[in-house]
Formats: C-alpha cells, structure tokens, sequence
C-alpha cells in the first residue's frame, strides 16, 4: 500500500516527505497505522551520520499508533488495539533469553541495519528499496510494519500521542532508575542533564520515594520543570565552582545514583566525585571519545554502568509507566511539544536548539484507514 515516509536522503540535509510503497505484513509482522511518534537525539544522530547507518532511511523510533493489520501467525493483537512502538531485539540470544533485550547481540542489525534480520527491506520507490526497519518500526510514517516483539499493547484510555515517547527516551530515564539503579526509598540521587530522559530519571525516582533528587543542567527553565516534576533540588552546572562540591554541600558524604545523560567528560568526572560509598554512575547517553575514569576513584565500593534502554523489557515496563501515568505519579504530558508530520524538519531544529524537550508529531488520520 502507499503511505508517506519523512526520507533522511543524505547526511545532515532535511528529511524529504514522500509517497513510499510498504510491503503487506508477512506472518510474524503488524501493519500499524502511525497515530503518532516522538522524535529522540538518536534520529538525529543517524541523520548526521554520528550513528552509523545506511541511508537513504526512514528513520524514527518512538511510534504509537492503531493496529491495522496482522500476521498469521500473531494471535494476541487485533486491527484496532492501541500499541507503542519499542526497540528490536533478537529474542534468541542469551541477553534476550535473560530478561535484558536492550543488551541483545545482535541489536546493531535489529536496529540500524536498515533491512529485517534476513537483509530484505519493507519500503519501495520507483528507483529501489528505501532503508527501513529503524528500530524495528521506522515510525516516520503513516504506517510502519513492526514485529510482535517490539509492539506493545496499551490501553486505549490515555491519548496515544501522550504515550508515544515511552518507547525510547522516557523508559531509558525511568528503566535506569528502576531497574538498572533499582532505586529504593530513601536514596539519593543525581541526574546530569534533564532533557526527556532526565526528567524522565527525576519522575521515576520521585515515583520510587527517593530521599534527594538533584537535577543538575545549565538550563534554569529546565531546573525549575525539573522541581515541579520532583527534584527536591537543583545545581546550575555553569554557575556552580564544582558540580561535586555542590552535591556533596546537599547530600553530605555523595549521592547513591548519578545518572548522566549528557556523555561529557568533564561532567563524567563529576559523577564519580559525587557518588558516596558504594555509589553507581549510570551512563546513557554516548560518552565522548576522550572520556575517561580513574580506576583509582572507584575506590570506596563505586561503580560506573553503561546503560541501553534503561535494561527494560518493553512489553512489561511501557504498560508500568502508562499505570504510573494514570495513577498522576509520571506526568510525561509535561515533556511534549506537538507538530504536524509535515513539519518534521522544524521540530528537529526546535529539539536541537533546546526550545522544546521531546517534540511528538501527529499524524491527521488518512482516507485510507480502514480502523
Ligand atoms: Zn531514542
Ligand atoms: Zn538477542
């Protein structure tokens, strides 16, 4: 059938909107109409080339949208089910057969490879194939064939163009303070950087009864959402003579848990400074080349994880945070800005100049939809 796709041509030139033919659902796949999809640093940072990937590409990873149609072989979704588009994954390896698909072996070919597992793509033009499959969704798009795997049933009481960004950013923030930190309460906590994944970080651990929560940025519009959302304090990076010393004047000896969503050196270091005894530094975003840690800080019992995904299994965790939503415990309606489709290309510059934190697109429902 013939849907529009936002193409990523070629390296850091504007997405190009277009009619795109898509291969019917095979057995194990579901034909999702897009309803709407957020749009995280990592599409932009395949768009740029910082993430390898072949293009052209239709890139997006944080769809939600109405199932059309299924597989043969799918017998729990029906056309009509609300769903949440997540990363791929290969369900066979060990960290897959473990509980922990975000460190699946093959996760480059699932989710950057352009091409399903058997080198076959999806998407058709007059010239050839168009790179899809990103993420096992591609969600820039009216439609998107996805596998079981990664689409994630949800209930149809909450707007879907609300849910769309659990499937990436805000359940990497909030996974690695549940799980991969598997916060308790009473802890204390810093998170580096709130964008969508920080501020996702500060409501789950406010959501998980921490003691302090921290929110460090250079950003005072950004710190003052991070207090409305739960931060019990924040620290300005760039007014601060040290970020460790400012967290240690508010948590005396350090902190349990800094989550650093920003990769930069400098602030790496302070991590680490800022962790007490036995404290764990989270590292989710891509950390510079030239960013390094000294064995011999990690002394007093700390440790530093690198962290994908928030280690969630997205089938389990997407419906937690969408109950947390409801109960009025993680108000990720705080975070969106809106766009049209169309206007995919503005809403890229207004996340990479910082005027919104995680900009979702909606699509207007098309005369084909059958559901
Ligand atoms: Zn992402
Ligand atoms: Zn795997």
């Amino acid at each position: 059938m013939r849907i529009r796709a936002a193409v990523a041509e070629e390296q850091a030139k504007p997405l190009v909107v277009e009619e795109l033919e898509i291969d019917d659902p095979r057995d194990d796949e579901v034909l999702v109409r897009m309803v709407a999809t957020g749009i995280c640093q990592t599409d932009s940072h395949v768009l740029h080339q910082r993430i390898p990937a072949p293009l052209p590409m239709v890139l997006g990873h944080e769809g939600a949208g109405v199932v059309e149609r299924i597989g043969k072989s799918i017998t729990d979704l029906q056309p009509g089910d609300h769903v949440v588009l997540s990363f791929q994954a290969c369900g066979e390896c060990p960290q897959c057969l473990s509980g922990h698909p975000a460190y699946c072996e093959r996760t480059v070919a699932a989710n950057f490879g352009g091409a399903r597992f058997d080198g076959t793509r999806a998407l058709h033009r007059a010239n050839g194939d168009v790179n899809g499959h990103f993420f096992g969704q591609s969600s820039f798009a009216t439609h998107a064939l996805t596998t079981r795997r990664n689409t994630v049933k949800v209930s149809k009481d909450v707007p879907l163009e609300t849910l769309a960004p659990l499937g990436c950013g805000v359940q990497t923030g909030a996974g690695a303070v549940l799980n991969s930190f598997a916060l308790s309460e009473g802890d204390t906590i810093a998170v580096f950087g709130v964008g969508a994944v920080g501020f996702s970080a500060v409501m789950a651990a406010r959501a998980a009864c921490a003691a302090t929560i921290i929110a460090v940025d250079v950003n005072e519009q950004r710190l003052a959402l991070a207090e409305e959302l739960g931060a019990t304090h924040t620290v300005n990076a760039r007014s601060a003579d040290d970020v460790a010393d400012a967290i240690k004047a508010i948590a005396s000896t350090g902190v349990n848990y800094v989550l650093d969503t920003t990769g930069r050196p400098d602030m790496i270091a302070h991590a680490v400074s800022s962790l007490t005894m036995m404290g764990k530094v989270g590292l989710v975003a891509g950390a510079a080349p030239d960013a390094s840690i000294r064995a011999a800080d990690l002394a007093l019992g700390k440790s530093v994880q690198g962290i994908i995904q928030g280690d969630v299994t997205p089938e389990l965790f997407i419906p937690k945070l969408v109950q947390m939503y409801k109960d009025g415990i993680f108000p990720v309606d705080r975070l969106v800005s809106f766009y049209d489709f169309e206007d995919i290309n503005t809403a890229f510059a207004d996340a990479a100049s910082g005027d919104v934190v995680k900009p979702v697109l909606r699509f207007s429902k098309g005369p084909e939809s059958s559901v």
